[in-house]
């Protein structure tokens, strides 16, 4: 889907939204997770273009769900892995390496027993220790400011909060921000990512309050259809909304969003095609 001259929301692929920037020399945002590869080339084909004309692999966050095909994507096609230092460690090799891991930021256990004791508990998480996530080498780091010259320019903002290099990109023309997982657009209206540390949602109110002055035609989230329509209403909604609230009020309001999504996600073919 083109949702601005040259920007792509990719098909076909799992995990996070991909979305390619089709200018002369490519990018892709994100690439969901591990997997994805050779569907990001075939959609890339599609499009009537040679994948080696891409160019850059960047990731808005190291997690998982959106780096998991960052290595794989740079095998095929030699686009160099683009992320903010602190979303980065030293190689065993000396290289520069993507840190690893998902989303992994465990509920208090009050709340996980307050859950269980009611009938919402569910299945519980599978421990970070089974996963296997694969080394991601990042080719060139980026900070506040830098501008990747892409469709007349990608400039990044530092927004961390959900990570500490986590990154919001924007293209000034077409006017196209993207947010990562800073908000989430895949329930009934945007929300912020469930953060147990209150340190951590001080400082993503602190970068979406940054965000407040800029103007975008259309918002691309990490998960979750994007937005064209009063755009940057609708962010500035979000974040006159403090999230710097005590954690026993997060459990509070996070309480009914998690049973409204469990009770809409056992509904009879609500993971079938369309949902
Ligand atoms: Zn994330």
């Amino acid at each position: 889907m083109e949702l601005a001259p040259g920007v792509h929301r990719l098909e076909n692929v799992n995990g996070s939204n991909v979305v390619l920037l089709a200018d002369e020399q490519m990018a892709v945002v994100d690439t969901g997770i591990a997997g994805n590869g050779e569907a990001i080339v075939q959609e890339i084909r599609k499009l009537g273009r040679s994948p080696s004309d891409l160019r850059w692999i960047i990731v808005t966050h190291f997690h998982f769900d959106h780096s998991g095909s960052a290595a794989e994507l740079h095998e095929l096609t030699g686009a160099r892995i683009v992320a903010h230092s602190e979303e980065t460690v030293a190689g065993q090799d000396g290289t520069l390496q993507l840190r690893k891991g998902n989303e992994g930021e465990s509920p208090p256990s009050w709340y996980r027993w307050a859950l269980r004791l009611t009938g919402g508990g569910g299945r519980p998480a599978r421990p970070q220790t089974q996963v296997t996530f694969p080394d991601t080498p990042v080719h060139e780091t980026i900070e506040h400011g830098d501008v990747v010259p892409c469709l007349g320019g990608l400039r990044i903002l530092h927004s961390p909060g959900h990570t500490p290099g986590s990154i919001c990109p924007i293209l000034t023309s077409p006017r196209v921000l993207f947010l990562g997982d800073s908000v989430l657009n895949n329930i009934d209206r945007l929300s912020r990512p469930l953060m147990w540390d209150r340190s951590k949602r001080r400082e993503l109110d602190a970068s979406l309050h940054s965000l407040r002055e800029l103007d975008a035609d259309v918002a691309c989230f990490g998960h979750g259809p994007p937005l064209t329509d009063d755009v940057m209403t609708r962010v500035r909604g979000l974040t006159d909304r403090p999230y710097d609230l005590p954690t026993w009020r997060i459990a509070l309001k996070n309480w009914g969003t998690l049973r409204r999504w469990r009770a809409r996600t056992r509904r009879p073919g609500h993971w079938g095609a369309g949902s």
